[in-house]
C-alpha cells in the first residue's frame, strides 16, 4: 500500500461537480466541502478486489466499456458516492465496516445504479429548474407585495403571502431537491437489486447495510453522518428495499469462501496500515492465528516494530500462499522502507511477476532499483518506470522515481519533465509549470519531451475545476 496522497488533480473535479449543486445542502459528501481534496489510497490488492467486485455489476448495467473506476478515499468514516459519472468513491471506512463481500458489493451496486441512471446529470438539470422556480417565486412574491402596497391595508393577506414567498425560496428548493434525491435513491436501490439478481448475487448485504444506517439515523443528530447525507435512508425507502430484496431468488446465497478470505485479508491490511497499533491488535489479537490476523500482525510489526521479526512473519505468510504477489510486495516494501533497497529487489521482482506487472508494484521495484545507488540498475529502473507510468497515469510515485533515475544519469531535461509530471499529479500546478518551463529550455524545440513539457506549461485546470 502506498502512503496516502492528496490527489489534487482529480479530487477538485469531485469538489467542483458537487460544489455546483452545493445548494442541495444535504447531498454534499463531507469531503467535498473541504477546501483541499481528500487524499486517496492506492493499493494493488485492494483495487484488484474492488475491480473483481464491480466488474460483473458494471457489465449487467451496460457500463463495462466506460472504464469506471473505484477510488478509495483515505477516510475512516463509512461513505460511498459518485461524483463525476466515471468513478465510484468509497471511503476505506466502508470497506472496514463491511464484514462480507456481499455487503460492500451491495453498496457498489447501489452506486452503479446512480451511474447507470445518470443521476448526477439529472441533479444538475433539477437544480437549474429549482433555480428557475426560485426566481419565479421571488418575482411572484415581489409582485404580491407591490399589489398589497397599492391597495393599502385592504389586501394585507396577499402582502403577507408575498413576504412568505420571499423568505421561502431556499426552503422550497431544499424540499424540491430532497424529494428528488429520495426518488433517485429509490431508483438506485431498484437498479442495484436488479444488477445483483442479474449477476446471481444476494441483495441481503445491501439491505443489511442500508437498514443499519436507517436505524442509526433515528438516533443520530440530524445530518451527522456523511453516508446518510449523501444517501437519505427514509424508513419507507428501506421498507420498499426489504420487500424487493427478500423476493430475490438469491436472498440466502452466501459469499464464496475464497472471496470472503480475500475480503478479510483486505480489511486486515487496511487496518494494519491505517489504524493505530493498539487498534490493530484489538481487532486482531495475537491469539488469533488466522491468515488475516497474521497478515495484520506482520504489517503492524514492520510499521511499528522490528524489521527482522516482520520479515520472519512475512516468510510464514509466503509459506501458506506461495503465489500471493502481495506477500512479496509487502516483503519488498518492508525492506525498502527499512533502508535495504538492494534486498527489496528480489521480492519485488517476484511480486511484479506474480501480479502480471501491476504498475504500482513496478513503481516500488523502480524505487528500490533507484535507491540502491548502483548505476547498473538505472537503465532498468527507467524502462520499468516508463512502462508503469504509461499504464498507471495517476500515481505521482512513478514520475518521482523516474525523475531520480534520470537525475542519476545526468539527463536533467527528462528529470525536470518527470518532476513536473509528478507535481501535476499531486495537484501542485505552480511547481509543475515552473519545472516544465525549465524542462522546455533543456529539450530541443519540438522534440517529444519539449511537447510534453509545453503541454504542462499551457495546461488549464480540468473543466470541472474552473468554477473553483
Ligand atoms: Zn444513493
Amino acid at each position: 500500500m502506498l502512503p496516502p496522497i492528496a490527489q489534487g488533480q482529480k479530487t477538485p473535479k469531485l469538489t467542483a461537480c458537487i460544489a455546483a449543486v452545493a445548494i442541495a445542502i444535504s447531498s454534499i459528501p463531507a469531503q467535498a466541502q473541504q477546501a483541499k481534496g481528500p487524499s486517496v489510497l492506492r493499493d494493488t490488492e485492494t483495487e484488484q478486489l474492488l475491480r473483481d467486485y464491480t466488474r460483473p455489476i458494471l457489465r449487467v448495467a451496460g457500463l463495462e466499456k466506460q472504464n469506471i473506476q473505484v477510488v478509495i478515499i483515505n477516510d475512516s468514516v463509512f461513505n460511498a458516492f459518485v461524483a463525476d459519472g466515471h468513478r465510484i468513491f468509497v471511503n476505506y471506512g466502508a470497506l472496514m465496516q463491511s464484514a462480507t463481500p456481499n455487503q460492500i458489493i451491495g453498496v457498489l451496486a447501489h452506486e452503479t445504479g446512480h451511474l447507470a441512471g445518470g443521476h448526477l446529470a439529472k441533479l444538475h438539470a433539477q437544480l437549474a429548474q429549482a433555480q428557475t422556480q426560485m426566481i419565479i417565486a421571488m418575482l411572484l412574491g415581489a409582485g404580491a407585495i407591490v399589489a398589497g402596497g397599492r391597495s393599502g391595508n385592504s389586501n394585507g393577506g396577499l402582502a403577507n403571502a408575498g413576504a412568505a414567498a420571499l423568505s421561502a425560496p431556499g426552503e422550497v428548493i431544499r424540499h424540491t431537491l430532497l424529494a428528488y434525491q429520495r426518488q433517485q435513491e429509490e431508483n438506485a436501490d431498484l437498479a442495484g437489486v436488479k444488477f445483483l439478481t442479474a449477476t446471481g448475487q444476494s441483495p441481503k448485504g445491501m439491505y443489511d447495510t442500508f437498514k443499519r444506517f436507517s436505524d442509526e439515523s433515528l438516533f443520530a443528530a440530524h445530518g451527522a453522518d456523511p453516508y446518510l447525507q449523501s444517501h437519505p435512508m427514509a424508513p419507507e425507502r428501506v421498507a420498499a428495499l426489504e420487500g424487493l430484496a427478500r423476493s430475490s431468488p438469491y436472498w440466502d446465497k452466501k459469499d464464496d469462501p475464497a472471496l470472503q478470505l480475500r475480503h478479510d485479508m483486505m480489511r486486515a491490511k487496511i487496518s494494519a496500515f491505517m489504524e493505530r497499533e493498539d487498534t490493530v491488535y484489538r481487532r486482531y489479537p495475537l491469539s488469533d492465528t488466522s491468515l488475516p490476523a497474521r497478515y495484520a500482525h506482520a504489517i503492524a510489526t514492520y510499521r511499528h516494530g522490528d524489521l527482522r521479526s516482520a520479515l520472519a512473519q512475512i516468510d510464514g505468510l509466503i509459506q501458506v500462499q506461495p503465489a500471493n504477489p502481495y506477500f512479496y510486495e509487502l516483503r519488498g516494501q518492508a525492506l525498502l522502507e527499512g533502508g535495504k533497497p538492494a534486498e527489496a529487489i528480489v521480492p519485488l521482482r517476484k511480486a511484479v511477476q506474480l501480479s502480471n506487472n501491476a504498475p504500482l508494484i513496478e513503481m516500488l521495484l523502480g524505487q528500490a532499483l533507484v535507491a540502491t545507488d548502483n548505476k547498473a540498475y538505472t537503465d532498468e529502473a527507467i524502462a520499468i518506470l516508463r512502462a508503469a507510468v504509461t499504464r498507471e497515469t495517476e500515481a505521482p510515485l512513478g514520475f518521482t522515481q523516474l525523475a531520480m533515475a534520470y537525475g542519476k544519469k545526468g539527463d536533467f531535461a527528462e528529470a525536470d519533465l518527470a518532476s513536473a509530471q509528478a507535481a501535476y499529479l499531486r495537484g501542485d500546478n505552480k511547481t509543475a509549470r515552473d519545472l516544465a518551463a525549465r524542462a522546455k529550455t533543456r529539450f530541443a524545440i519540438g522534440t517529444p519531451g519539449w511537447v510534453k513539457a509545453d503541454d504542462i506549461v499551457v495546461a488549464k485546470p480540468p473543466a470541472g475545476q474552473k468554477s473553483n
